[in-house]
């Protein structure tokens, strides 16, 4: 997944080169400057993107590039240039919810109920089936299974001679993302700043999200934040995450603004005890050697 808006010659360059790798362009590679009017000048050499069979788009931040309200009528016609081009093998989406700018279930139904042109497969395809990487049907496209965290691989975590992780873990680690899991490994939670704007952000990234500015420093997080959203899952999908259901996953807001998806542990996955806002505090597992993650309680 590749957020790089005005590198898609580059982009294109290294899909031609590297014929193995799937690149999905996020955002549908626009930048926020890429809105209503220009939107559709703008769309013009993703369209051609098209032609690398290995790239992809994820469609799912289209909201965001208009100011009208539900059912964003002016997006229908660059949602549907979009499939023509990519087919709906290659046009998916995925949740934006931490920078979209309509309810989640508007952001379903968009996909869902308000287009005409494709077919009950098609929007299977753009609903999920896309997503899954190539070759996930019978064969692992990770090099070490052991840590492949692939949806729908049964490879799971096996690890032989070793206690498992009870979740997939993190491979490989990027540079950008270092400084984070280096952080986590001695207790902290790390955040990356802008130098440009001061705003801290999540996840770690080599541009800044608020002014695309590539000036990144790193911040020590209080720990401290609150219950932003959170959903109870009654069941696994991934074989890799042995979490023995029910647990709760939560969308938190750390104290410093950004929203970091978590665990909330300690605590009963129940929706009468469960409340939004609710303030909680980090705690750190230890996976590996290498990797420690940040979960969520409540706090004292
Ligand atoms: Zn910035």
């Amino acid at each position: 997944m590749v957020f790089a808006p005005g590198q898609l010659p580059n982009l294109e360059d290294i899909a031609a080169r590297h014929l193995g790798l799937r690149l999905v362009l996020d955002h549908l590679g626009l930048s926020g400057e890429s809105r209503e009017a220009a939107l559709g000048p703008a769309l013009e050499p993703v369209l051609a993107a098209a032609r690398r069979p290995n790239i992809a788009v994820k469609a799912s931040a289209l909201p965001c590039y208009v100011n009208e309200p539900y059912p964003f009528p002016s997006l229908h016609q660059h949602m549907r240039r979009v499939v023509d081009a990519y087919g709906p093998q290659r046009v998916f989406w995925w949740t934006d919810l931490t920078r979209l700018s309509c309810p989640y279930r508007q952001a379903v139904t968009l996909f869902t109920e308000e287009r005409d042109f494709l077919s009950d497969e098609d929007q299977e395809w753009t609903m999920g089936r896309a997503a899954l990487p190539t070759g996930s049907v019978g064969h692992c496209p990770a090099v070490d299974t052991r840590v492949c965290h692939t949806r729908g691989c049964t490879h799971a975590t096996e690890r032989r001679g070793m206690e498992s992780p009870n979740r997939p873990i993190p491979q490989p680690i990027t540079p950008e993302a270092k400084p984070y899991w280096d952080g986590l490994k001695e207790g902290k939670l790390m955040l990356p700043q802008c130098d440009d704007c001061r705003k801290p952000f999540f996840y770690p990234r080599v541009l800044c999200p608020f002014c695309h500015s590539r000036h990144i420093s790193w911040i020590q997080a209080s720990g401290r934040g609150k219950l932003y959203s959170f959903e109870i899952a009654y069941q696994n999908f991934n074989p890799a995450y042995k979490i023995k259901p029910p647990y709760v996953f939560a969308m938190v807001e750390l104290e410093e603004g950004p929203h970091l998806m978590s665990n909330l542990i300690n605590i009963d996955p129940d929706p009468k005890v469960l409340k939004c806002d609710m303030p909680v505090v980090v705690v750190f597992e230890k996976l590996t050697d290498e990797v420690t993650i940040p979960l969520f309680q409540p706090a004292k």
